[in-house]
Parts: C-alpha cells; structure tokens; sequence
C-alpha cells in the first residue's frame, strides 16, 4: 500500500480504460499493463526514484505512470495517442506538480531538453522501442543524457541486447549496448501481464551507462558492427572489406580475418574501432 494520498484518489485503470474509450490500437503497438504490484516492481527496478527525474515513452492510460508517480518521481511522459491525453490529465491531478505530458511522436522528442538528467522508464511500443533504444545507446555525447533505462522488450530483443559471444543473439545490438553501459534482464514478464496479450513473451531490460573507452568514436563502432553483422555468416576478410582500413586494422591487431563477426568479444570491437577511429578511415 502507498503512502501517497495521490494513489487513493485514482480510479481502477480498467476504469480509466472503459470511460475514455482506450480500445488498444495494435499500429500504436498498444499493449496494457494493469495490474498495479507489477508495475509498482517495474518503477522500483532503477532504484529510489523519489525527487528524481523520470521520462516514459508511450504512458497509454496511465499504469506505469501512476506506479512512478507514487515512487515520487518528476516524470515527462511523452504520448502519440490523442485519445490518452484525458486520462493522463486526470492522473497528473492526483500528484501535483509531479507529471508534465508532451504530446506526440518520441522519436521526434529531444529528451536531453524535455527531460534530463532522468532515468528512463517504459513499456516501449514495439514498433518504435529498438530505434529509440539504438539511439539512447549511441552519439558521440557520453555520458549521456539518461542516468538509466528501464525498458520492456519483447524477450527475443532483450536477449539480443544482452548476448554474449557466440551465441545465436549476439549481434550488434549487444556490442552497442555493451561497450559503455551495463545491461542486464531485470525481469520476465509473461504475455497474459498485457491486454491485450500479445504473441511473445516480454522482458524489462535494465541498463546503465559507464566509462567510454577512450579514443573510440560511437559512429565508428556503429559502421564497423553494421559491416561485420551485416554478413555475420561471412568471414571478417569478406564482410570489413567494403570499410577503409578494416582489413589493415585486423592485420595490425592480429585478430584473424578468418574469423566471423560473432565470435569476437565486445573489447575486440572497441580495439578494431579504435584503430580506426586512430587512423581516421572509420
Ligand atoms: N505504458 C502503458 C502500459 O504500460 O500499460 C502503455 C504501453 S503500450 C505497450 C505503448 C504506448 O506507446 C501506447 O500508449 C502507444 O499509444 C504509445 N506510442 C506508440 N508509438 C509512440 C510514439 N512514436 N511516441 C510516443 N508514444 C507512442
């Protein structure tokens, strides 16, 4: 149970759902979470939240919200679906001066501005979640301007971020994840948590940032991992060859060029990027 007087005054959400017509629109990936223990556990997984700063993508009719509300976070919460923006009215009632809501489309937002410092927390549509994930993760702005993301995936792109070498999920979204910042699975969360439910399992990905290596620049190691996952089935010698000075850098490191893309580790990819990065070619 709350403390905050705020929660008390907040109807059901299957409420808020029924009487102000938020029928899920499956374009806007819209998949709900009522059941408020859960959300509650998703709100605590950054840590404290009270007095800090918090920016959600997608609050829909308002159940994440209210859960970081409670937590006593100063939340933006961005939303493209006009028909939630009552409701949210309605939760931001209940916890003065705690909620700001823009209106619109989050990948046209610049968070840094909107929102930071602030520790991100979302049930990401599905249709926009990896974008805004692969640009929270790169730009050459470290640290950057999130303090955390919380995030839910479907559970096949959670595992892809936290992937290690060698496996079937390693790719690039785990080398972009992994080079300066720590991921982790925070949580799994079964498909009969949404309505609706969706077809895949879910799961919430925990990530904060740490020290840059230095002498990499983020826009490298993003060319050099799309060349090499691009053909991850293709020895390196064949899927770097379209990069100027890959294959030079391969041969002064002496990483074998024989090699494929997933069997090298995170660090190998910074050395070869920062090589790179040295040489000016990437
Ligand atoms: N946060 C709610 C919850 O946990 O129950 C809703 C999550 S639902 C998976 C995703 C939400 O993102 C929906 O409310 C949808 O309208 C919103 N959305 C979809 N595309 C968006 C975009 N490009 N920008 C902002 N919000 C978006």
């Amino acid at each position: 149970m709350s403390a905050d007087p705020g929660a008390g005054r907040l109807p059901p959400l299957r409420e808020i759902i029924a009487r102000h017509g938020l029928s899920a629109s499956k374009a806007l990936g819209q998949n709900f979470i009522l059941d408020e223990q859960l959300l509650d556990r998703i709100a605590a997984i950054p840590g404290p939240l009270a007095g800090e700063r918090a920016y959600e993508v997608g609050p829909g009719p308002g159940g994440l919200t209210r859960a970081l509300l409670r937590a006593g976070a100063e939340l933006v919460a961005v939303e493209r679906d006009r028909r939630c923006l009552a409701a949210l009215d309605e939760t931001g009632a209940a916890f003065p001066g705690q909620l700001r809501v823009i209106e619109g489309d989050a990948l046209a937002v610049d968070e840094a501005i909107e929102a930071g410092p602030a520790h991100v927390v979302a049930n990401l549509p599905y249709n926009v979640g990896t974008a805004l994930l692969v640009r929270w993760l790169g730009g050459e702005a470290w640290p950057p301007w999130w303090k955390s993301l919380t995030l839910m995936f479907q559970l096949e792109v959670a595992e892809r971020i936290v992937a290690r070498p060698g496996s079937g999920a390693y790719g690039r979204l785990a080398v972009l994840a992994q080079w300066r910042s720590l991921p982790r699975l925070a949580m799994k969360v079964h498909r009969s948590a949404f309505v609706p439910p969706p077809k895949v399992m879910s799961a919430v990905i925990h990530i904060v940032p740490k020290p840059q290596p230095e002498g990499v620049r983020s826009a490298t190691l993003e060319r050099l991992t799309a060349a090499a996952f691009g053909q991850r089935r293709k020895m390196l010698r064949r899927s770097l060859q379209s990069l100027p000075g890959a294959l030079e850098a391969l041969d002064r490191l002496g990483i074998d060029p024989s090699r494929r893309a997933e069997t090298l580790s995170v660090e190998e990819f910074v050395t070869v990027a920062r090589e790179l990065s040295a040489a000016r070619t990437g």
